[in-house]
């Protein structure tokens, strides 16, 4: 079946941008968006600022009604208590967050990050009515020694696990090879594993939840390549890095002509 899922552009910030400077960022972003030529409506726009800065974005986007979502780029996989230096799920609920990034790639190399821990946090979020955007991909080693989407398939395996219910969740597909280093994936190889990602969703989640379930490509996607990926049947979206800083580059992505 065909089910028409709503086009998410999701801008990581990573570790950029302070309070005030999100203030200013997302004020310009909402108005190049209203400022649109073509109709953008059809396109949802989230934002994942650092932890600091999320409560003067909820409140600017609030006051404003702007049409931007936002979440954060992390989550604990605990809802209270003795974790010191960790944020819950329900601090980010408390905040009006729609999304928490989960098993970014920086996460699990930098962080030790390991499946079961994404797991754990995956459902820490839907336990607070958090959309969580899993982060699967392969390295170029993976690349080489599995092929393009076994790495991808087992981490989204891994982080579904016990999770059989209707769920609400978004599927990043970042080939850590493409993340930050301007040599994206073609739009032929990020279809290739979002159709294997969206198998595992019919196998784990059912057909109906895996039909309506957004997968995204991430991967140095900037203004020139992100209609190639917008094209593919099976990629509903980007998780945009380095040009979701670059208000012109974002604006420009979130307007792609298919
Ligand atoms: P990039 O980062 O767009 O700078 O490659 C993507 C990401 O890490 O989410």
């Amino acid at each position: 079946g065909t089910v028409r899922r709503t086009p998410l552009i999701a801008g990581n910030w990573k570790m950029n941008l302070d309070h005030l400077q999100a203030i200013a960022f997302v004020q310009k972003l909402a108005w190049g968006l209203a400022d649109a030529k073509h109709d953008v409506a059809s396109v949802e726009v989230a934002v994942f600022p650092p932890f600091t800065d999320l409560r003067s974005v909820q409140t600017l986007v609030a006051a404003d009604k702007l049409p931007i979502a936002f979440g954060a780029q992390d989550l604990s996989e605990h809802d209270s208590g003795a974790y010191t230096g960790e944020i819950s799920g329900a601090f980010l609920s408390a905040l009006d967050c729609s999304y928490v990034l989960i098993g970014h790639s920086e996460r699990r190399t930098l962080h030790g990050e390991s499946d079961e821990q994404v797991s754990g946090k995956v459902r820490a979020a839907l336990r607070h009515n958090l959309v969580p955007i899993i982060c699967v991909g392969e390295t170029s080693d993976d690349l080489e020694k599995h092929g393009p989407s076994a790495v991808p398939v087992a981490q989204l395996k891994a982080a579904l696990s016990g999770i059989t219910s209707t769920v609400d969740i978004v599927v990043a597909y970042e080939p850590v090879w493409a993340i930050g280093s301007g040599q994206a994936a073609t739009p032929e190889q990020a279809e290739q594993v979002a159709a294997a990602l969206r198998a595992v969703l019919v196998d784990t989640l059912g057909e109906d939840v895996a039909q309506k379930t957004r997968i995204l490509y991430g991967g140095s996607v900037k203004s020139s390549n992100i209609a190639g990926f917008m094209r593919e049947p099976n990629v509903d979206g980007a998780l945009v890095g380095g040009a979701s800083l670059d208000l012109n580059e974002f604006t420009s992505i979130v307007r792609y002509q298919k």
